[in-house]
């Protein structure tokens, strides 16, 4: 067992500190509106500023949202939730402490499934889950900093884990899967590029058995990428550090995406320097247990259920479930066309691979999420319902599909106005069948005695011969037909 090749010495620990930005109307604790790119210090009131006199109240939205987190995190809720100080000094924090949770927050004790590489899952357990407001924020330019206290008051929810995950590659699982699980929810867009989703990730290694070591944090992570790489290079840092008999100092450090390493920002400070105490202008907070209920009753099926139920009930394969229910937008459009036709027990592996195929093609071109393009579950269909009737053979129907997103029209219109759907008909189509297989004897005799793939060639020929109109499986047909009753003899 002495191996290293096979065994590591030390065992790695990863705890992380995921902070999501709420939507809301308003912010958390003023009726500033909540919103991303405005014109600097435009959204800002007294009580944002942290002027004196004022006082805080509480945005119900941002509760609610709270909650959302904090059930579908299968979090104990507890009875009475307290807003507390966190008491520090920042320029981006004119009040000079941040209104947050510590001893009681909404939730704590949970876990989230965490799907693996290869397809198990494991319990991450989640220490609590607790709102906050955001800091304003500070733009560095040259010697000088400005301040925008927009951000300043908006609603924020930590979701803090256990140190449970054990490798980079987990930590950037943890975070992917949790983001889609957040949106699916719609309590947050999740644009780690604006910021609405920061992590802070926790490592620490120790010799096997010996629990946790000494940890650092690292900020800055603002996608999920860089997350496994800071995580990876902190590693091989605290072995390297422990191996040549150093110890590791607990310290918060950045990571620099171009240099690729992490470097010292500050001594991590402890929870007892914030000196943390009960906000005295908010009361404690008591959810009733019907306001509780209502949440939970409406929350909306989770991706990982949803796509094991996609599985089980429309008998897709496990990809095509996971791409359909990596976005909730798709999911649903999924679903709502093939309600469209529930006796059509085809239709949900026909409607997945359009999806996943000719749709995804134009919506990665186009940059365009499904549910703000111009095809509609109900446009879909309609496309489906052609070539299934034979109105249009499947080469049109994605002809089609490509002119509802440019043109914004319904596909029976397009249809129409085209003249797409005057495909040649049964005895057209087997003359030029007659014409093309009389044309090349050698081919049909061969396919005659066995050389069944050439079948494709003469399929070629007349697909082109009919400009991709004809109806490939009726073509199919009748270029049997035609070959097994042999060479016409006149
Ligand atoms: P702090 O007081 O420094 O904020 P917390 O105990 O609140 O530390 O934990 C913050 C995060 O760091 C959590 O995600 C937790 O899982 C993780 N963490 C705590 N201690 C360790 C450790 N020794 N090694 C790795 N991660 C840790
Ligand atoms: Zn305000
Ligand atoms: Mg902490």
């Amino acid at each position: 067992m002495k191996n290293s090749k096979t065994k590591a010495k030390y065992q790695t620990f990863i705890g992380l500190e995921v902070h999501i930005h709420l939507i809301t109307e308003s912010k958390v604790f003023c009726g500033c509106r909540n919103v991303f790119g405005s014109e600097p210090n435009t959204n800002v009131c007294p009580v944002c500023m942290g002027y004196p006199g004022v006082l805080p109240s509480l945005n119900e939205e941002a509760v609610k949202k709270a909650y959302q987190v904090a059930m579908a995190l299968n979090c104990h809720l507890n009875e009475k939730a307290v807003f507390e100080r966190k008491n520090y000094f920042y320029p981006d924090m004119p009040k000079n402490y941040q209104i947050s949770q510590f001893e009681f927050p909404f939730g704590v004790d949970g876990y989230f499934d965490l799907e693996l590489a290869d397809g198990s899952t494991r319990k991450i357990r989640i220490h609590d889950v607790h709102l906050e407001e955001d800091a304003g924020k500070m733009i560095h330019e040259g010697s000088q900093s400005k301040l925008d206290y927009n951000r300043a008051g908006t609603p924020l929810l930590e979701i803090v884990t256990e140190p449970d995950l054990v490798t980079g590659e987990e930590a950037e699982a943890f975070v992917q899967q949790f983001r889609q699980m957040v949106r699916y929810l719609g309590v947050t867009d999740g644009n780690m590029e604006e910021g609405s989703l920061r992590c802070d990730a926790n490592v620490s290694i120790n010799e096997f058995g010996k629990g946790l070591g000494t940890k650092t944090e690292c900020k800055n992570l603002n996608s999920s990428r860089f997350i496994k790489k800071a995580l990876e290079y902190e590693i091989k840092r605290h072995t390297k550090v422990i191996n040549s008999g150093d110890t590791i100092i607990q310290e918060t450090r950045l990571w620099d995406e171009s240099s690729s390493k992490t470097s010292s920002m500050r001594t991590k400070e402890s929870s007892n320097d914030y000196r943390y105490f009960p906000e005295p202008d908010l009361p404690p907070y008591w959810p009733e247990t019907k306001f509780l209920a209502d949440i939970k009753e409406s929350l909306v099926e989770l991706p990982g259920i949803r796509k094991n139920r996609f599985i089980d009930e429309y008998g897709i394969n496990q990809q095509q479930a996971l791409f359909l229910t990596s976005e909730k937008s798709m999911a649903d459009f999924f679903e709502t066309v093939v309600e469209g036709d529930i006796e059509d027990k085809s239709l949900p592996g026909t409607v997945a691979s359009w999806l996943s195929g000719n749709v995804q093609k134009i919506l990665n071109n186009s940059g365009q999420g499904i549910e703000e393009s111009s095809l509609s579950p109900r446009r879909l269909l309609s496309i489906l319902n052609m070539i299934k009737k034979d109105k249009i053979s499947t080469g049109i129907g994605k002809k089609v599909l490509g002119l509802v997103f440019e043109a914004d029209k319904d596909p029976e219109d397009i249809v129409k106005n085209m003249g797409l759907d005057e495909g040649p008909d049964e005895s057209e189509i087997f003359r030029i069948v007659s014409d093309i297989v009389d044309a090349n004897p050698k081919v049909a005799e061969a396919i005659r005695d066995g050389a069944d793939k050439q079948i494709g060639f003469f399929m070629g020929q007349v697909m082109k011969a009919t400009s991709g109109k004809a109806n490939p499986g009726k073509i199919q047909k009748l270029l049997r037909e035609k070959i097994l009753t042999g060479p016409e003899k006149n």
